[in-house]
């Protein structure tokens, strides 16, 4: 059999094991590689609620299911492989390279993913696990914050609408913001001011504030605040602080060779999943538009790796602006 693979999938995250599902299952010869263990992020929640089809499974248990699936269509996952660069040949195939191993591929699928940006503050890495009150994703874990009292963090688009959502939930949502006005879209901000402003409002706004520590015994039962104007500090009681102050997505390893946004995001074109390189596409949070979630993850892992086909039947198409020359089933 040939060393050459059809496809190498660069992360076992969700996108990543969508992904090789579809190669794998296409007979196409589908190497994984994965710099930890398969799972990604999601292997940090014991309680996801939002998968379509799926009324409640804990991360691991649903990563053990996809990484069975993917192995049964014959994928190989290398697990504790971390690719460390790719290089385009000159036939159009792609080396991808590990720390001791390098692969040749006919396309790659760039699903490294992305790290919730962190305060680094004491108490954030203790209370981060499930269910002790640290969280960086609303749309995930506001439900388990139904009649409690919750801190916001951030200033941004994403803080902006975290915040208002968590106010379904949260008894009482305190949004804290360094700055003292918002840099989030002038829409979501008005949006935002009037939630606050509503009489009997459950949600408060903190200017000018920092978090500098959060506390608590076993689960999060403060966070101490602090102004940076006054400089005056305090204990603000709370059952669960959320962090909306960004992504950081997992691509230092791609610079100069597919283009990134200045904060590192892969540059694609939104339907197809393609990059700037041809014959290497992109899946799930590391990309530019990312809807950040499990589902959208898997989506795209799909997307990238019906469209690798399109790429194979004619490798021209690459250049081919977005268009609906694809009709249904047309791939
Ligand atoms: C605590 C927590 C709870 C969450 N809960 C939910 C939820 O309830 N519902 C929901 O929809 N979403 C949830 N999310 C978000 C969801 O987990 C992500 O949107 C999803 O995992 C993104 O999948 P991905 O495959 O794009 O990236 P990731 O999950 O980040 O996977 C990327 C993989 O690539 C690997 N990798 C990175 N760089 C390299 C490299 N150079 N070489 C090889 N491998 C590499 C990483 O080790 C990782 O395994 C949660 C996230 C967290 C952190």
């Amino acid at each position: 059999m040939s060393d050459i693979y059809d496809c190498i999938i660069v992360g076992a995250g969700p996108a990543g094991l969508a992904a090789a599902l579809y190669t794998a299952r296409d007979r196409m010869k589908t190497l994984i590689l994965e710099k930890l263990m398969p799972g990604g992020q999601i292997n940090n929640t014991d309680r996801i609620e939002n998968y379509p089809g799926i009324e409640r499974i804990d991360g691991p248990g649903l990563i053990e299911q996809m990484q069975k699936q993917v192995q049964n269509f014959g994928a190989e996952i290398k697990n504790s492989s971390e690719v460390t660069g790719l290089e385009k040949l000159k036939d159009g195939k792609i080396v991808v390279i590990c720390d001791e191993d390098k692969f040749t591929t006919r396309a790659v699928i760039l699903t490294p993913g992305s790290d919730y940006r962190k305060l680094g503050i004491p108490g954030e890495e203790e209370f981060r696990q499930a269910g002790a009150g640290v969280s960086y994703c609303g749309t995930c874990d506001a439900p388990f914050f139904k009649g409690k009292q919750v801190v916001a963090v951030g200033g941004g688009n994403t803080a902006v609408q975290e915040a208002l959502h968590l106010t379904k939930f949260a008894e009482k949502v305190t949004m804290i913001h360094r700055r003292d006005e918002f840099r989030a879209a002038k829409v979501l901000v008005e949006e935002l001011l009037a939630k606050a402003n509503e009489p009997n409002s459950n949600l408060i706004i903190k200017y000018s504030t920092i978090a500098t520590a959060i506390q608590g015994e076993g689960k999060v039962q403060s966070v101490r605040l602090k102004n940076v104007k006054t400089n005056k500090e305090e204990d603000y009681p709370c059952d669960g602080v959320f962090i909306f102050i960004g992504m950081v997505p997992n691509t230092g390893f791609l610079k100069g060779f597919v283009e990134l946004t200045d904060n590192g995001f892969i540059k694609c074109d939104c339907a197809y999943l393609r990059t700037s390189v041809p014959g290497v596409f992109v899946a799930g949070d590391c990309r530019i538009g990312a809807a950040m979630q499990l589902a959208t993850a898997v989506g795209d892992g799909v997307v990238a790796a019906m469209m690798l086909k399109q790429y194979f039947r004619d490798p021209k198409w690459w250049d081919e602006p977005v268009s609906d020359l694809l009709g249904p089933g047309g791939w």
